[in-house]
This record gives structure tokens, sequence and C-alpha cells, in this order.
């Protein structure tokens, strides 16, 4: 049993508890267990939450809500080339804009998460060569991995909202909530 496979364990034992670093460590018996946790999370689809994710959580916290998995990203490249693609493009998603810890606009209280997307999926052929390579914050990157719930015309549109000022976003998000909520 590999590392990963303990910390899944682990986490499914401690479904919908709030789980700590130093656990997840000992549980691992190796250092580099934040690279397992983004594996179970962008190869499995797992839906581990950080204090990224969840305002409820303090830095070092996670917690597994749902054994619901999403769509796995398929993303096994190293961590030196991922760190080379996400500085080419500067820390920010290459369709919205969003930059990494900024507030999610969709998700009040939740900050931006950036992946690694293929441009041409590894389902068709896509390699993991640099021009293949790009960074997406997580609601792209999801919006991209499904389709159906995300169309074009509103990905545009959301690109559009998030490069406004945070007042401006707040106005929109306000109107749209007063509409929905009434
Ligand atoms: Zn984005």
């Amino acid at each position: 049993m590999g590392a990963r496979d303990r910390i899944r364990e682990f986490f499914e034992n401690n479904l919908g508890k709030i789980v700590t670093t130093q656990q997840v460590r000992k549980v691992a018996k190796i250092s580099e267990y934040a690279r397992r946790i983004r594996e179970l999370r962008e190869l499995e689809g797992m839906q581990i939450k950080s204090h990224i994710d969840d305002p409820r959580l303090k830095p070092g916290q996670y917690i597994l809500e749902t054994l619901d998995r999403l769509p796995a990203l398929g993303i096994a490249i190293s961590l030196q080339k991922r760190n080379t693609i996400l500085e080419r493009n500067g820390y920010t998603c290459q369709l919205c804009g969003a930059g990494a810890g900024d507030p999610d606009p969709l998700y009040p209280g939740r900050k931006v998460r950036l992946h690694i997307d293929h441009i041409l999926p590894q389902s068709q052929g896509g390699t993991d060569d640099d021009d293949n390579l790009r960074v997406l914050c997580s609601t792209c990157n999801q919006s991209k991995s499904n389709i159906q719930t995300t169309s074009e015309p509103t990905l545009n549109l959301l690109a559009r909202i998030r490069k406004a000022p945070r007042a401006i976003q707040k106005e929109v998000y306000l109107a749209l909530k007063k509409t929905f909520d009434s």
C-alpha cells in the first residue's frame, strides 16, 4: 500500500471530519504528502478541501465531505514542469485572468485554485509538452471538463466580470442574488 492509498483511506475513514496536516503526514509516512493530496484531487477527483476552498478551515486543515468524485483531470506532470508552466503563465488563469489566491467571484469566501490544463486532452493524444500545457483556474477547468454546465457565452461573460473591479463584481453578484432569491 503506497502513501497515496494510505492518505485516500484516511480521508475516507474520516469523512466529514476536519483533519490536520500533522495527521496526514503521520498516515502518509512521507514528507511529500501535499503532492499526494494533489494527486488524489486531480487524478482521482476526490473533493478534499483546504482553507483555500473552504473559509471554515484554517491553514493546515483539510476536510473530505463527500465520496462523490469529480471528473479526473488527468494531470500527472512533474512538480518542476508545473512550476515552469505557472511561471510562464504568470500564475493566472489563461481563460479568465484569475490569479492564485484571488477571491473566487463565484464562491464567496473561497480562493482561486490554479491547475495545469492539457489544451488537447490526454485522452485525445495530448502530450505533456510545454506548448500543450497552460494554467486554468478550477472554475474554468471544471467548465472545460463538463462543457454542459457552463456554455462558451457564459464563460466569456464570467471572464469579463472577473476582470472588473471588485466593487463591480460585488454589484453584479448582489443583483443576481436578488433576482434568483426572490
Ligand atoms: Zn479561469
